[in-house]
């Protein structure tokens, strides 16, 4: 064996021929993006999130309940109690500025799940571009039939955190077929989704709302309606679209609009600006309807509208 004497000559060694291994002379200075956040337990935030041009190597992190810690460009913002609290950010150089941080717990977290119908279509991309400037999940209700047409988009979905579900295959009204085609189109429109996305779908919504008992645990997942219909399809009007989200983001609604309209995308954006501005996180609907500790499985054959929790 060897010691470890011999790891730090080599170490030494190392960084006599490639200089770039030592903290750099030129280390750059940090930029505050946000003195003022909010963070919601058990999420993570990369140290991004309120600094940018930082060099890692040379900062501290201090939060008045006194925790020290080297921040990491991933995540430096776990551990901290909730309730508000002030965090010191210096480097070595002496640059110093103060964050107002404020940690909200889960229970109080004001959720909303944002749910999307009838894609993918020609929209996902830039919806995606969107959500992920916000930091905003969602879930993709998605029609069988076309997804073979956007793998790209479904695939994002898929590693940005998105929710993917299944719309069945033709958007057939289940309870208007025989029970058997029901059952087929349910099964190969998750089988078409699941093959594009590369994972299993988690949640389902049959088209109209419409579904029987038997549908509902046979689909194997919860069956997701929406306690709020914006009636998008309807007027096709992006300021109306953007009034019904704003209205209709109570803790713990789903919402219901239509990825395919390019008004419905615009709604969404002016919405979403103001609501996340306003704190309200939008999730999947699984995070929403198990937000209370709900088992996954004991959601599925009911009709869930909403989850609303008492609060503090
Ligand atoms: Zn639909």
């Amino acid at each position: 064996m060897r010691s470890k004497l011999f790891y730090m000559l080599l170490a030494t060694a190392a960084l006599l021929i490639c200089p770039g291994l030592l903290p750099s002379e030129e280390a750059r200075a940090y930029t505050v993006k946000n003195s003022k956040v909010t963070i919601y337990e058990g999420e993570t935030y990369p140290m991004d999130f309120i600094v940018s041009d930082a060099d890692y190597m040379e900062m501290r992190l201090l939060s008045s309940d006194r925790t020290v810690s080297t921040p990491t460009k991933d995540g430096a913002l776990l551990g901290l109690k909730i309730g508000d609290c002030v965090v010191t950010i210096s480097d070595r150089k002496g640059k110093r500025d103060e964050i107002e941080v404020k940690v909200v717990s889960k229970a109080d977290i004001h959720m909303v799940a944002l749910t999307l119908d009838d894609g993918p279509g020609s929209h996902a991309m830039e919806l995606l571009d969107y959500f992920d400037s916000r930091n905003v999940k969602v879930t993709f209700f998605m029609i069988g039939s076309d997804v073979g047409k956007y793998p790209k988009s479904v695939q994002r979905m898929v590693d940005e955190g998105h929710e993917i579900g299944s719309h069945t295959m033709n958007h057939k009204q289940l309870t208007a077929v025989k029970e058997d085609r029901a059952l087929a189109e349910m099964e190969e429109g998750a089988k078409a989704i699941e093959e594009v996305a590369g994972v299993p779908v988690t949640v389902w919504r049959p088209p109209y709302g419409d579904s029987t008992e038997e549908q509902r645990i046979a689909a194997g997942v919860p069956t997701v309606l929406w306690n709020i219909d914006t009636l998008d399809w309807k007027y096709k009007k992006s300021d109306r679209v953007a009034k019904e989200i704003i209205n209709g983001a109570g803790d713990g609604n789903i919402i219901l609009v239509h990825e395919i309209y390019k008004t419905t995308v615009e709604g969404i954006k002016k919405a979403l600006d103001k609501l996340c501005a306003d704190g309200v996180r939008f999730v999947t609907s699984t995070t929403l309807l198990t937000r209370d500790g709900t088992p996954v499985e004991e959601l599925i054959g009911q009709k869930l509208f909403s989850k609303k929790i008492k609060k503090k």
